[in-house]
């Protein structure tokens, strides 16, 4: 086994070198506009919608704010369809906005809500769906649209990882009412903090641009009561900055994940999964499930990786349908929820990141690999 001199995380900033940053910095400080909807906030507006191939978008200085924003924008109330295969910010944008989550079980192949199981939690309150492109694999946009139109119910989707995901050869930010990024420093586009709502047309990028600055429409106008959601001209200039770099950050993802594909394909128990046929994907994590019969258990690989400073994360685990807040739900019971459940139990996500070297990988798969 190689030498390593540094521990190897789940996932670690792409950050480009500290001098090409200088210059947005002295701009910043000559100009004086810190915030706002300054100069950079603006030119990353347009360069985001451009390089995405969406219409508009708003930024906002996190995507928690932005999921919060979005349900306020579309006044969803009573109950929303959601998974529980997914992060905390998810389900917890609706209780911030005094919703009702209804937990669906997800579909083993794609991690992702079972449009098969929709239909049968729809109730007369139900007003919204709110399914996560998870780990950047598409939904099945179609059969989501095709019950929310029969229903009459808004989609917004929770993109926190599918930045420039693309299916059948259009993003995927263009389904859905509103689709919410998130530009954290562990995803795969960062802007230290930050994140957008995607827009399908003006009318309602204004409403939201309303939202996220308090509710002001003009200087003496206040037309809801809005947040400080705001994202400010040190993050936008990272995120022009980044955008500089993301193609080769997400080639190298790729590269990286063939790597593991290639040594896991002897190991039939240690099955990684991938996004369906016809994806443009952005490999925003590489999530491997340790089947039951693998003779070492998830946990116990767990536990080996970390004892050999490699620090690997169960995403998603534990279901958010099992934290105190939202386990009494009736729609929260275990049995409901059988694969996300198995999924949850079985699921590790490797290493991944554009610094990772091919040496550290091979480090990851040689204790992967190693006989028991
Ligand atoms: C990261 C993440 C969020 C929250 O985004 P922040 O920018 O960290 O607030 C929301 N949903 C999912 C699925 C995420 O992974």
């Amino acid at each position: 086994m190689s030498k390593r001199h540094r521990p190897i995380y789940v996932t670690e900033p792409h950050l480009p070198p500290l001098a090409d940053f200088m210059p947005y910095l002295e701009a910043i400080w000559q100009s004086k506009r810190l915030t706002n909807s300054g100069p950079f906030h603006e030119q990353l507006e347009s360069a985001l919608a451009d390089y995405l191939g969406v219409e508009h978008l708003s930024l906002f200085a996190n995507g928690t704010l932005a999921l919060v924003t979005a349900m306020q924008a579309l006044r969803i109330t009573g109950e929303v369809i959601t998974t529980p295969y997914t992060f905390a910010a998810t389900t917890h944008s609706l209780l911030w906005n005094n919703l009702k989550p209804v937990f669906v079980d997800v579909d083993p192949k794609t991690c992702n809500l079972d449009p098969d199981r929709i239909e049968e939690a729809i109730t007369p309150a139900t007003t919204a769906i709110l399914p996560v492109h998870c780990y950047g694999f598409p939904c099945d946009v179609e059969r989501i649209e095709a019950i929310a139109d029969t229903y009459g119910l808004k989609v917004i989707y929770d993109a926190a990882h599918a930045f420039g995901v693309r299916h059948d050869g259009e993003s995927i930010l263009r389904h859905g009412d509103l689709s919410v990024l998130s530009f954290h420093a562990t995803k795969v586009f960062n802007t230290f903090e930050g994140g957008a709502i995607v827009c399908p047309n003006d009318k309602i990028k204004r409403r939201i641009d309303h939202l996220k600055n308090f509710g002001f429409a003009d200087e003496v106008t206040v037309v809801a009561p809005g947040i400080n959601g705001k994202m400010n001209e040190v993050c936008a200039a990272m995120g022009l900055l980044q955008l500089e770099h993301i193609d080769a950050a997400l080639a190298t993802r790729s590269r990286i994940y063939r790597q593991y594909a290639e040594a896991l394909a002897a190991v039939p128990t240690l099955q990684l999964i991938g996004p369906p046929e016809g994806t443009q994907w952005n490999v925003a994590y590489c999530p491997m499930l340790v089947s039951d019969t693998h003779p070492v258990s998830r946990d116990a690989l767990y536990d080996r990786l970390k004892a050999a400073d490699i620090h690997v994360r169960r995403y998603f685990y534990p279901l958010i349908s099992s934290f105190p807040m939202y386990r009494g739900l009736p729609s929260a019971v275990p049995s409901r929820l059988g694969n996300a459940h198995r999924i949850a139990r079985q699921v590790i996500c490797l290493p991944i990141h554009p610094g990772l070297g091919a040496d550290e990988v091979g480090s990851v798969l040689d204790i992967l690999l190693a006989a028991d």
